[in-house]
Formats: structure tokens, sequence, C-alpha cells
């Protein structure tokens, strides 16, 4: 089979990277190796039309929107145009120690220390250095375990293992907005319209003449160039047999960017336990068990989502699904109130980091490793392209994906127009 271009993958990059070349006129296949479409944008029904997001959940918009195109959100406006059920995050942040709210003073001195945090990577990221976060903060403090807790699911690794500078960096994202029928679906539904060769796992790609062919479980094609979308997991792990191999600074750039992990634990109620103005943020942790950070009753859907993220999350999810469950159920009960066990209902428990299409969460620069940020995104000799959310500005998020997805495809046409 011939063709201009292979687009490897068919979550929010390799399906944007697909409407850009046909818009362009120029003639693709999109090959993925999973059962559907989406990728790391997956939603699945956790009880009768209530929907739970195993990856994206928030629409993020960064701030500068009109000044940096890749930092809007595409499908904020196509969820509008759907009429689909969407709403700002506006919900208040709670923290809980010991298994009760913290006073006035607590809350003041908690906020002082994030403060001080934040201050003190950007002032390490200032001078020039690239340190690991957990170098650079004050370890002593009590509302150090929190702002762990918290922090390694936003990385998503531990600070000792997350460049200061890839965090100071990360766009900053001012408004979120959360949908009803979940993020997944809805890049699903935009993505309808992209015709993709599902089950179709590339097991190779020789690059070594002037075409580019691919061999997937389903027969082998050929095309001008490639676009790879897949995640730095599956580059690094080398599932995909480059031949000749990938030159050493793509793969430096590959492994100075290795997946995170974060995980969810989304638990449904079968009524709202939680009570009036109870919807939010909240950040419980003790003196006795690893702490949770938890959005509760967005939407009135009576679904809480426990976060996990770092070597706590990869831990949890050897644990199994029943560990996961309980240390989620647990920590609600710890800011509800143990009735609340009674009206537990489904629950559904993520596993990226064994993920076979991912193996992670989404990538983050290991300390002395945020430059390679500026190399994973460059073409290899004009025939092999690279997009996904690791190579995104708004790197870690499904819209920062589908803008690679867009500069990918207008890449190749310029090779090839
Ligand atoms: C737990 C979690 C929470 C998140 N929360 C948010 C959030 O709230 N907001 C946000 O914006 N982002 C969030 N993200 C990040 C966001 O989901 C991703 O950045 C985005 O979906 C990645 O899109 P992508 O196209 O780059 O990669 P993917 O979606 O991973 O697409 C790559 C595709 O390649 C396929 N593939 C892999 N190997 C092969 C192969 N050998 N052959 C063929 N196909 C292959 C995969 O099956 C996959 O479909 C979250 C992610 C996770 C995991």
């Amino acid at each position: 089979m011939q063709t201009d271009v292979i687009i490897i993958g068919a979550g929010a990059a390799g399906l944007s990277a697909a409407k850009e070349l046909s818009k362009q006129g120029i003639s693709f296949i999109v090959v993925e190796a999973s059962h559907r479409i989406g990728g790391r944008a997956y939603s699945e029904e956790i009880a009768p039309d209530v929907w739970f997001d195993l990856g994206c959940a928030y629409l993020d918009a960064g701030p500068e929107a009109k000044n940096h195109i890749d930092e809007s959100n595409p499908f904020v406006d196509f969820a509008k145009n759907q009429g689909a059920v969407i709403e700002e995050y506006r919900y208040d942040a709670h923290y809980n120690y010991n298994g009760r709210p913290l006073d006035e003073n607590e809350v003041k001195a908690q906020e002082q220390y994030y403060q001080e945090c934040e201050e003190a990577i950007r002032s390490s990221v200032e001078s020039g250095d690239d340190c690991a976060i957990s170098e650079i903060i004050d370890l002593e403090n009590p509302f150090a375990t929190p702002y762990i807790d918290m922090m390694a699911v936003t990385a998503p690794k531990d600070l000792d293992e997350a460049s200061a500078a890839d965090f100071f960096h990360k766009v900053e994202e001012h408004i979120s907005f959360n949908t009803l029928r979940g993020y997944g679906n809805l890049v699903a539904q935009w993505g309808s319209d992209v015709r993709v060769s599902l089950n179709t796992k590339v097991e190779s790609v020789d690059w070594s003449e002037k075409d580019v062919h691919v061999k997937t479980v389903k027969g082998s094609m050929r095309a001008r160039c490639l676009i790879s979308t897949v995640s730095n997991g599956i580059l690094a792990a080398r599932h995909i047999h480059f031949k000749p191999r990938l030159p050493d600074w793509k793969m430096q750039a590959i492994e100075g960017l290795p997946m995170g992990a974060e995980n969810k634990i989304g638990v449904h109620f079968t009524k709202d336990v939680f009570g009036p103005d109870a919807s939010g943020y909240y950040q419980s942790w003790s003196s006795a068990a690893h702490g949770a950070y938890i959005d509760v009753n967005l939407l009135s859907t009576n679904v809480v989502s426990v976060f996990m993220g770092g070597r706590f999350s990869i831990w949890m999810e050897q644990q199994g699904q029943q560990a996961a469950h309980e240390f989620a159920v647990d920590h609600i009960a710890e800011l509800f109130g143990n009735d609340i066990r009674q009206s537990v209902g489904r629950s559904i428990v993520t596993a990226w980091v064994t993920d076979p299409w991912a193996l992670g969460s989404y990538a983050c620069a290991l300390p002395g490793q945020f430059h390679q940020r500026e190399s994973l995104p460059l073409a290899i000799d004009n025939k092999l392209f690279f997009a996904g959310e690791a190579t995104a500005r708004a790197n870690g998020t499904c819209h920062g994906a589908y803008w690679s997805g867009i500069r990918a495809a207008r890449e190749v046409a310029e090779v090839l127009n």
C-alpha cells in the first residue's frame, strides 16, 4: 500500500495531523494499535449515563491564547458547538489533615509554604539551574507532605526526579472546564470523521531508503513521510523498531523526557453523600497513610476522583484494583464520614504505567534535561516527523497534543508541496 504520509497513533495528535493533511490535500493512512481512537483521551461509563475520564478530564486553556494559538483549546469550542454540557472549574480548595479541616492559621501557613516553594523554583530556574525540585524546596516544613503529594500528581513524578525548569515552564492554564459526557467522548466524537485502521500495531519503520517502509501486524505500507505520535514511553521502550535506529540526539531527548505516573480512581456514589457546597478540590493527608488529591462531585455526578502520582502511583498500580479502590474509599470516608461506605457504587481504576499503548501518563523532564523539549519535536531527514503531547508547548495536555499534530502536518506539507 502506498500513500504520502503514514500517521502512527489516533490520539488527539494523530487525529489533528490527519485533519490538517486532509485540508492540504495530502494523502495519508492513520494506523492505530488499539481497538479505539482517542488514546489517552478516554471516557468510560461508571454508572448509567455518568462518564468518567481515565485520561484527560479538564479542558484547560492558557491565558494568552491570543498570542500563542497553540495554547488555546479547540475542544472547548467544539464542545460548545455540539451543545455539550460544559462547566468552568471554579471550585474551592479544602485541606484536611488527620481527618479534620485545617484551621484558618494553618491554611495561611500552608498557602505561604506553597508560595515559597513556587518562589524557590522560580528563582532557581531564573538563575540558570535545572535541578530536581526536591533540592530547592524546604522539605522539613509541616506542609511539605501535601505539597509533595500534589506535585507528584501534577509533575507527574516524585520531586527528586522532576526537573524544576520543566515544571516552571509548564504553560499556565488559567481556565479549565469539565464536560458532562467526558473529554474522551468529546475527542472521539471530534475524530470520528477520520479514517483510521484500528488494531494495527506498527512493529517497525524502515527509513533507510527514499520512502518510509512501515510494517504493521496487518501488513506493510510505504509512504514518503511518517508522523509518529506515540508516547515517549513507547519510543523509549523501542516497541517500534526503527531501521536505521533513531539518531543519538533523538534518543537522548526521548530518554531525558520519560513518562511520569498519574493514576486516578473514580468512585461513583449511588446518592449525594457529600452535602451542599461540598463539591471541589480536596487534599487529604495524615501521619499514618499516604495522602490523596481529590475532586469531589464535579458537575453533580456523585463521582469522586482520587489522584495519585509518582512512585506511589506505580506501587498502587502493582497492588491492583481492589487496593486502589480501598485507598480511595478510605480517603473519601476521612473527608465525609464512614456512612458514605454504604453508598459506594462502581469504581474505575486507571493503570497508565502498564497500559501497553502508552507506558505511562505523560512525559516529564528529568532534572537537567529540560532542554530536550527543544530537540524532541525535530524531524529527521525530512522523512520522520514527531508529534504528541511531549513535543507540545502545552505538553502533558490534550490540546497540546492537538496542536503538535497540526505543527507536524504543516512541516510535512512544506516538504511535500
Ligand atoms: C491520568 C491522566 C490525566 C490527564 N489529565 C489531563 C487533563 O485533565 N487535561 C489535559 O489536557 N490532559 C490531560 N492528560 C494528558 C492527555 O490525556 C494527553 O496529553 C493526550 O491525550 C495525549 O495525546 P497524544 O495524541 O499525544 O497521545 P495518545 O493519546 O497516547 O495517542 C497515541 C496513540 O498511539 C497509539 N500507539 C501506541 N503504540 C502504537 C503502535 N506501535 N502502533 C500504532 N499505534 C500505536 C496509542 O494506542 C494511542 O492511541 C492526562 C493524561 C493522563 C494519563
